[in-house]
C-alpha cells in the first residue's frame, strides 16, 4: 500500500490513519463525568453494503477508517440483492467481484408470466447486451466478504449513533446510545433509510409509496430444480418473482398494495401465513418455494423512497459529513438499483476523498461537493423512475392489467432500454487513477 502524502490544506490529518487510530489513546477529553470522547479521523456510520464498500474502497487507496455499527454483529438475516453489470463492475473495482462470482449463479434471462401461469415474454440478458451480468448475492455473504477485506477490529459493533453535533475544531461529535462519544474529523454516514445523520442534516423521513414487499430464501438441501432465470409474475395490485441464485437457494419476493405500511411484523408464522394467503390461487411453483423457505429468512418491508429535488433537498454533505447509499437516496427496489448505486457511491466518494487527503488538490468539503455533483444526475432520475415503474406495475385496474399482460408486455417491452441505466463505468481504484 502506498504511503500517504499529507494534504497541504489539512496538515494534521490522515497519514497512516490506521496506525494513528490504533496508537491513539482512546480517552481524549471529558464530555461529562459519565462519558469520554474518543477521537477518530474517519468514521463510517453503518456496516451495511454502503458502509463496508466505502471502507474497503478507501482502504484500497491507502486510507483507513473505523466503521461503527448499531448491530451486535453484521446483519445475518436478510435475503439477497440482485446486482446488474454496474454493481459487478463496482464489486470488481472494490476487489471482491470474483470471490462472489464463484459462489453465485449467473442469471441468463427473465421470463414474464401472468398470474394464471401463462408465459407472456422471455428475454436472455446477453442477447440484448453481451456485457450484461446479472447475479443475485446473499446479503449475509456479501457483507462478510466485504468485512473480511478490512483489518481485524475495524468494525465497532453495538455502537448506535443517537445524536450528532458539531464540535469544537470543526469536528463532528457522534453521541452513541451507550453514552459514549466519538469526535470525528470526517463522518461518512451509511446508516440506511432511517439515517439519523441524514435527519440531522435536514433530510425528511422517506415516504411510503403504497406497497410492501415480502421476501425470502427458499432452501433446497438436495439442490434447487430451477433454470437460471428470473421468473416474474404480474397480477392485479400484486406481483411476485423468484430467482435461483446458488445451487440450493432461491430468492423470492412479492409486492402488494397496502394503504399503510402497517405494524412491524416479526412473527415468522404470521409472515408466512400472510404471504401464502396473497398467492394461494397463483401457480403452485411460487407457493412451493415459499413453503421451502426457513422461517428466519422471511421478511416484510414497507417500500419507501425520497426524491432529491433540486433546490429543495438538503445537500448530500454538511462540512465534513457526507451521506452514502440509502442514507442519501432511498429508492424503491423496482429497478434493482439501490445497492448497485450504494456501491457506485462508495467507489466515487473514495476517489474524491483520496484526492483531498492525499494530494490536497481540493479540500474535504470540496471533494464531498464534487461527489454530489457527479452522483446526483445519476441518482435522482433512477429514484424517480423506480417509483414510477412501481406505480405502473402495482396497478389494480383490470383493464389496465389486461392491456399490460396482453399488449404491452408481449408486443412492446424491450429489455435493452429497460436496462440502459446499468451502463456505468469506473476507473480502477489505484493511486495513479485518483
Ligand atoms: C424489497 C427490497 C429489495 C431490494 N432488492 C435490491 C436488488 O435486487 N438490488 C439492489 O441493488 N438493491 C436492492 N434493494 C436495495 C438495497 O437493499 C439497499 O439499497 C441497500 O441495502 C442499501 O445499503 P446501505 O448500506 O445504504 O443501507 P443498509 O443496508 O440499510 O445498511 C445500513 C447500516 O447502518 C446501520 N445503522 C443504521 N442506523 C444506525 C445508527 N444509528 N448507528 C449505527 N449504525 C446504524 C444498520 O444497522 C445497517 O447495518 C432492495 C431493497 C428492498 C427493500
Amino acid at each position: 500500500m502506498a504511503s500517504l502524502v499529507l494534504p497541504q490544506k489539512w496538515p494534521s490529518t490522515l497519514p497512516s490513519v490506521r496506525t494513528r487510530l490504533r496508537s491513539r489513546p482512546p480517552c481524549v477529553s471529558m464530555a461529562n463525568a459519565k462519558s469520554f470522547v474518543r477521537k477518530e479521523d474517519i468514521v463510517i456510520v453503518g456496516a451495511g453494503i454502503a458502509g463496508l464498500a466505502t471502507a474497503v474502497a478507501l482502504q484500497r487507496l491507502g486510507i483507513g477508517s473505523v466503521v461503527i455499527e448499531q448491530g451486535e454483529t453484521l446483519r445475518t438475516g436478510g435475503t439477497s440483492v440482485t446486482f446488474f453489470k454496474n454493481g459487478w463492475k463496482a464489486l470488481d473495482v472494490i476487489g471482491v467481484g470474483n470471490e462472489l462470482r464463484r459462489q453465485f449463479l449467473e442469471i441468463e434471462g427473465i421470463v414474464m408470466k401472468s398470474e394464471d401461469g401463462r408465459e407472456l415474454r422471455s428475454f436472455k440478458f446477453k442477447d440484448e447486451d453481451a456485457s450484461q451480468e446479472v447475479r443475485a448475492v446473499e446479503r449475509k455473504i456479501l457483507l462478510e466478504t466485504l468485512a473480511n477485506q478490512l483489518p481485524p477490529n475495524a468494525i465497532s459493533f453495538s455502537s448506535k449513533v443517537k445524536n450528532v453535533e458539531k464540535s469544537e475544531n470543526d469536528e463532528t461529535l457522534l453521541k452513541l446510545e451507550d453514552d459514549s462519544h466519538i469526535s470525528a474529523k470526517i463522518v461518512i454516514a451509511c446508516d440506511g433509510v432511517r439515517s439519523p445523520v441524514a435527519n440531522w442534516m435536514g433530510f425528511s423521513d422517506p415516504i411510503y409509496v403504497g406497497h410492501c414487499a415480502f421476501r425470502g430464501l427458499g432452501f433446497y438441501p438436495d439442490g434447487q430444480p430451477f433454470e437460471p432465470k428470473v421468473s416474474y409474475i404480474y397480477g392485479r395490485g400484486i406481483r411476485a418473482g423468484y430467482v435461483p441464485f446458488s445451487l440450493n437457494k432461491v430468492y423470492w419476493f412479492l409486492c402488494y398494495n397496502s394503504p399503510s405500511p402497517g405494524p412491524k411484523i416479526t412473527d415468522p408464522s404470521i409472515l408466512r401465513h400472510e404471504t401464502e394467503k396473497l398467492v394461494k390461487v397463483w401457480p403452485s411453483e411460487l407457493l412451493d418455494i415459499i413453503k421451502s423457505t426457513p422461517d428466519d429468512t422471511i421478511i416484510r418491508t414497507p417500500l419507501v423512497d425520497r426524491w432529491l429535488w433540486p433546490g429543495i433537498s438538503p445537500p448530500a454533505s454538511a462540512g465534513k459529513v457526507v451521506l452514502v447509499g440509502d442514507a442519501w437516496h432511498p429508492m424503491t427496489p423496482n429497478l434493482g438499483q439501490g445497492a448497485c448505486c450504494a456501491l457506485e457511491d462508495a467507489v466515487v466518494l473514495a476517489k474524491k476523498l483520496a484526492h483531498a487527503i492525499k494530494f490536497g488538490t481540493l479540500t474535504v468539503e470540496e471533494s464531498f461537493r464534487s461527489y454530489e455533483r457527479e452522483r446526483w444526475p445519476r441518482i435522482f432520475p433512477l429514484t424517480a423512475r423506480a417509483n414510477l415503474i412501481g406505480a405502473v406495475l402495482q396497478q389494480e385496474n383490470s383493464v389496465v392489467c389486461s392491456i399490460r399482460n396482453n399488449v404491452l408486455v408481449p408486443k412492446f417491452v424491450r429489455l435493452g432500454p429497460m436496462l440502459e441505466h446499468t451502463n456505468f463505468d469506473f476507473e480502477p481504484l489505484q493511486f495513479d487513477a485518483v
